[in-house]
């Protein structure tokens, strides 16, 4: 960078550096607030304001209470307390009393406060050898009122990290601010603005650091989330229009002999979401556009039986289909339910995971296309696995993947439709924000005849009798899931904690039962043998870490307890519980342990009042906040700037709304006045292209 000077001019890209007072340190620290350039910076918008207007006299304060004053320095010492601890000791006054100040550990500000000086000052009324601030915030003042910063005014507040302060973000805003001569970018076209009444870009950023008014402040911060939101609405609606305007090479044939073999077949009649959500995904497929959609509907609701429809649709036009899981397991479990239902209709389908033996040979069938599903894990696409018509991709359980990317597919040559499923209920404002340019079809009843699942806190003195209980259930020939926590699933210390749970139960109160135990540090065939062992009914009870989260399905298993619950995720207690209540006998899911946090403990409560994915998957977004839920990050987007998709629910509607209505005039967005939004459009990674 050139040399510094306040006359420099600095751009929003320019890197936080270029600020005088930002070193190799500071730039550090700054990254790690994901502060990076001067623009990320500016962006930072304050999370709160305080105001600090409001100045009390000295004679009018009362312990305990949080106030600025505005005060004379009459003099300034450093006391020595112990070795290593020291404070700087100011000794204030205004017309109506005198008052100390007191920071502990920060000697040097004996000497900024000079005797004379006059300085603002807020903190909590304290004690120190009579009523003192202690560690308060402060302003010296210069004379220029417009100069301050931290009291005296509205303050704003920001999200921190180490090594960075308030007043330390405070004086960079402040500088970047004065050092901004290029306007910014104005992407909001003028109607849409003035339809919500926002504030141009540049009258918003002038007071959203350091408003006069909250409200105006307000205003203004809303102004950038709209903006922000709109963006992304129009990334991923024009990424749909783009993709309905393709033509596909892979015309599927629907209503074939095998499709309806499929639906003579059905031992059961189809729920109606489930119904309507093939009728969707059969359209799609017959259509000469591409298919990007996402089957969402909650554990057990029948996912996998709308999807084998499309299978059967696409093997009827002599396409082969690939179905992808997160895990071993899971593809297994596929690969067994896809057998079931297909098998007898003459597919053939193949296993292709990281332990599958001969897999050059079932690579071959694949190449050739003898085989016509295959199911895997990830590995399976982007493996050197080749096809020889590929016409149909499902993807379960993408969330654990981020979305799939058609152009990683294409990559290979492979244009296949696309089907996307997840048992995670994804809330609305999140599924509008990722998934907002795929179609989506949710399932959202559960087959008739099961019966809710029961969930329960069990306090330690009743443990015992929960033991009573599993053993009762055995007798009945109905099996039990013990889950312990451990983030790191197939860690040693995972596998260590559930080993030394189960040799406790089995030589205890599970003593005369059959108990296997499952972890991710078992080999694929081992665990296997435990499933398999476990789903023909040969164990009574099932000790495991979470890796039985997902892949099972298993009617005969009533009852779930989850130790240590509070150490679960949301929508990870929900999947757990969605291991039970899977077949005609009422289901049981018992939490136990002592919530540590306030989180685990609603967490727990939440399972206890709700099954409705959907409710879970709301209150999982608004304890853990969008930029941690599942999905945003993994999506490629990167946190959201600005907007906040639990508090501005109603703007991202607006944002749709609005986004919709100007790609409908103006498709390619070429007028004028949308090419600043095209071009801000561009930055949100198009999940869909
Ligand atoms: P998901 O994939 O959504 O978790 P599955 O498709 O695995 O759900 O279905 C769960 C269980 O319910 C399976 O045993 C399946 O055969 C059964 N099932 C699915 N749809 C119905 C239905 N309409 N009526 C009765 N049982 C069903
Ligand atoms: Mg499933």
């Amino acid at each position: 960078m050139a040399s510094r000077n306040c006359a420099q001019r600095l751009r929003l890209a320019d890197p936080i550096s270029a600020l005088p007072g930002v070193g190799e340190k500071r730039a550090e620290a700054l990254a790690a607030l994901g502060l990076q350039t001067v623009g990320d910076l500016l962006f930072h918008l304050p999370r709160a304001y305080e105001d600090r207007r409001h100045v009390t006299a000295i004679s009018d304060l009362r312990e305990g209470e949080s106030v600025t004053i505005l005060a004379e320095v009459v003099k300034s010492k450093v006391v020595r307390l112990r070795r290593r601890l020291s404070l700087a000791e100011v000794t204030l006054k205004d017309d109506t009393g005198t008052l100390r100040a007191v920071w502990f550990g920060q000697d040097y500000l004996a000497r900024v406060f000079k005797p004379g000086a006059h300085a603002f000052f807020t903190g909590a009324v304290g004690k120190w050898n009579g009523p003192a601030l202690r560690n308060p915030d402060y302003e010296l003042l210069s004379g220029d009122e417009d100069d301050l910063l931290n009291t005296g005014r509205i303050v704003p507040v920001y999200r921190l990290t180490e090594g960075v302060s308030q007043r330390m973000l405070r004086r960079l805003v402040r500088t970047a601010l004065d050092m901004m001569t290029e306007p910014l970018v104005e992407t909001l076209p003028e109607a849409i603005r003035e339809r919500h009444g926002l504030p141009t870009a540049n009258d918003a950023m002038r007071v959203v650091h350091f408003p006069d008014e909250i409200d105006t402040a307000r205003a203004a911060r809303n102004r950038f989330a709209f903006e922000e939101l709109l963006g992304i609405q129009v990334s991923v609606l024009s990424a749909r229009a783009r993709r309905l305007q393709e033509h596909k090479k892979n015309l599927h044939t629907i209503e074939g002999p095998l499709l309806a073999a499929l639906r003579k077949n059905l031992p059961f009649a189809l729920t109606k979401t489930q119904q309507r959500s093939i009728d969707d995904i059969l359209s799609d497929m017959a259509s000469t556009r591409p298919m990007v959609r996402l089957l969402q509907g909650d554990v057990g609701c029948g996912k996998t039986v709308v999807a084998l429809h499309a299978i059967a649709s696409a093997t009827d036009g002599g396409y082969q289909t690939a179905i992808m899981a997160p895990t071993e397991i899971l593809a297994e479990q596929h690969a067994i339910t896809m057998r079931d239902f297909l098998s007898p209709l003459g597919i053939e389908i193949a296993v292709l995971t990281g332990s599958t033996e001969g897999a050059r040979s079932v690579r071959e069938r694949i190449a050739s296309g003898g085989t016509q599903v295959v199911v895997g894990t990830h590995a399976l696409i982007q493996g050197t696995t080749q096809f020889h018509k590929l016409g149909l991709a499902i993807i379960d359980e993408q969330h654990r993947f981020g979305v799939m990317q058609r152009s990683t597919l294409a990559e290979k040559g492979l244009e296949p439709d696309i089907l996307q499923m997840t048992a995670t209920p994804i809330p609305r404002t999140l599924a509008i924000t990722v998934y907002g340019g795929m179609d989506i079809s949710v399932i959202d009843e559960l087959p008739p005849g099961r019966t809710p699942v029961k969930t329960r806190k069990i306090p330690p003195a009743k443990v015992d009798g929960m033991y009573d209980y599993i053993r009762k259930q055995a007798a009945k020939g109905l099996q039990t899931y013990i889950v312990c926590p451990l983030v790191e699933e197939s860690s040693a210390r995972a596998a260590k904690a559930v080993t030394k749970h189960f040799d406790e139960l089995v030589i205890g109160p599970l003593e005369d039962l059959r108990v296997g135990l499952m972890h991710g540090r078992l080999a694929p065939r081992e665990k296997d043998a435990v499933m398999h062992l476990f789903k023909r009914g040969e164990l009574d009870v099932l000790i495991s870490t979470s890796v039985i989260e997902v892949g099972i399905d298993c009617p005969n298993a009533t009852t779930m307890i989850i130790e240590d619950a509070s150490q679960f995720g949301l929508t990870q207690l929900h999947q757990l519980r969605g291991r039970v209540g899977r077949g005609s006998e009422a289901s049981h899911c018992f939490l136990l342990g002592k919530a540590k946090t306030d989180d685990g403990r609603k967490r727990v409560e939440i399972m206890c009042t709700t099954t409705n994915g959907f409710e879970i998957a709301e209150a999982d977004l608004e304890l853990r906040g969008p930029g941690e839920f599942q999905g945003v990050r993994q999506a490629g987007m990167g946190d959201l700037r600005v907007a906040d998709l639990v508090r501005d629910a109603r703007m991202l509607d607006a944002a749709r709304r609005e986004a919709e209505e100007l790609l409908k005039t103006d498709p390619q967005l070429k007028k004028k006045e949308h090419a600043a939004l095209a071009r801000a459009a561009e930055q949100f990674t198009e999940v869909n292209a």
